[in-house]
């Protein structure tokens, strides 16, 4: 059997035009014989009458008293909804299709709800439906616990229900359908030149992803790594080839290795904070280090305290007088208060946006800080910090140069070319 995984997000589903469409990519894929599964999102976006966030939306007045296993029951619905929808759409066209529930599609998570994550999935009923011949259309973004209580995996899951179902049943593709077409160089809403990129590595999408670019969801591609099971992010509105993403380093017109920029992503809603680590008050002071010399110990304190609290930190750099990180805006309050009660002096600024350029083969090439550099300050953006890893550069600027960064950036690169 050649397996094909087909996975259609908000917008694909949320209108009937949009449905006809991902009708017609459900008929290519059966035409080309392939035994199929269709991974469903909810339908639409916020306002839509049965979008995850319109759902969301019914409890916002008392979100906090719904206990998170009632949510994530309340979640599942959206997706029920729009799997239900698009079967009787098949049915009406004579398709034989059959839905299944994360839970009926023997997807496993672990306990925690809201975020909870795929264990294992038992796909024997996939398989034999395949086998008859039916076109198997599976609720994204949920799985069951060992208790038999639904769960959700968090924003994006149905990326990661469609890799992780594409493991199990070692499908040749998992199709990724979107409203854009494919891995851009950026994100559309912003760069309007931005180019679907034909090929990218595994590795390359997950660093855009985690850096911010929502067009998949980086767990999903981890899952699809793990197993080298290629995908493909596609438009559900055209017919576009897309972009494929899979461990081959060839990529079209040379190699990964030989592209030193691939990409710009974008993530803002994140607060700089600053502990200062020298032992009299001021920034920038010439005295002594705490704790004798030994930041080490400052940090241990300052980032147990934060795990302790559940918040996450991100863009870290410590040097002999300061710890600097970020944290999201809407931890940012708690965090300062946890440092202030630990007696340490800090400076925070809030609204800020991480802005990183990506490329697997930036490693060890010369120059790009400078152009980097270049690009920003010509277009009066202030840097407040920054970082680079073997595969990206991050910079951390004001959420209103955020926009004018990228830009600029993708500009700098040239990647509209
Ligand atoms: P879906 O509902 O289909 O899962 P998402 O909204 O999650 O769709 O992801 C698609 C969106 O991701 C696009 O509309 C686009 O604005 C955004 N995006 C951000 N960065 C990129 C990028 N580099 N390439 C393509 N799309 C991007
Ligand atoms: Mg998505």
């Amino acid at each position: 059997m050649r397996i094909l995984v087909q996975k259609f997000g908000g917008t694909s589903l949320s209108t009937p035009e949009a449905r006809a469409h991902v009708i017609e990519h459900i008929r290519d894929a059966l035409a080309a014989d392939y035994r199929l599964v269709v991974v469903v999102s909810a339908m639409g976006r916020k306002g839509d009458p049965y979008a995850t966030d319109t759902l969301l939306g019914l409890i916002e007045q008392v979100e906090g008293r719904l206990p998170a296993r009632e949510k994530d029951m309340l979640l599942c619905c959206g997706e029920v909804i729009s799997a239900a929808v698009l079967c009787s759409m098949l049915h009406a066209r004579s398709i034989s299709a059959v839905v299944l529930s994360g839970a009926q599609a023997g997807i496993v998570t672990n306990e925690r709800f809201g975020n909870a994550h795929i264990q294992s999935i038992r796909p024997e009923r996939i398989f034999k439906l395949l086998k008859d011949n039916r076109v198997v259309i599976v609720t994204g973004f949920q799985g069951i616990n060992e208790f038999g209580d639904w769960t959700t995996l968090g924003r994006g899951g149905s990326d990661t229900s469609a890799t992780a179902l594409g493991a199990a049943l070692r499908a040749e593709y998992v199709d990724i359908y979107t409203d854009v077409e494919g891995v851009l160089t950026a994100d559309p809403r912003i760069v309007e030149d931005a180019k679907p990129l034909a090929s990218v590595g595994y590795a390359e999408i997950c660093n855009m992803a985690y850096q911010g670019a929502k067009v998949i969801h980086p767990r999903a591609v981890e899952v699809a790594m793990q197993a080298n099971i290629p995908i493909r992010v596609r438009s559900t509105f055209s017919r576009h080839p897309g972009t494929l993403v899979s461990h081959s380093d060839a990529i079209s017109g040379g190699f990964v290795s030989d592209r030193h920029v691939t990409g710009i992503a974008h993530a803002p809603h994140v607060t700089q904070i600053r502990v200062n680590s020298r032992e009299a008050a001021g920034f920038g002071s010439e005295t002594r280090p705490i704790n004798h010399g030994n930041t080490f110990d400052l940090q241990l304190k300052v980032f147990k305290a934060m795990a302790l609290n559940d918040i996450s930190v991100d863009f870290i750099n410590v040097n002999p007088s300061e710890i600097i990180y970020t944290v999201f805006d809407n931890d940012a309050d708690r965090a300062v208060s946890i440092l202030r009660d630990m007696g340490l002096e800090l400076e925070y600024l809030n609204n800020c946006a991480k802005v990183s350029v990506i490329g697997g083969g930036m490693n060890g090439v010369p120059g790009i800080m400078a152009q980097i550099v270049e690009a920003l300050t010509e277009n009066d953006v202030q840097i407040l910090q920054s970082a680079d890893s073997n595969a990206s550069i991050w910079v951390l600027v004001k959420y209103e140069d955020m926009v004018k960064s990228v830009r600029a950036l993708h500009r700098a690169f040239q990647l509209n070319k």
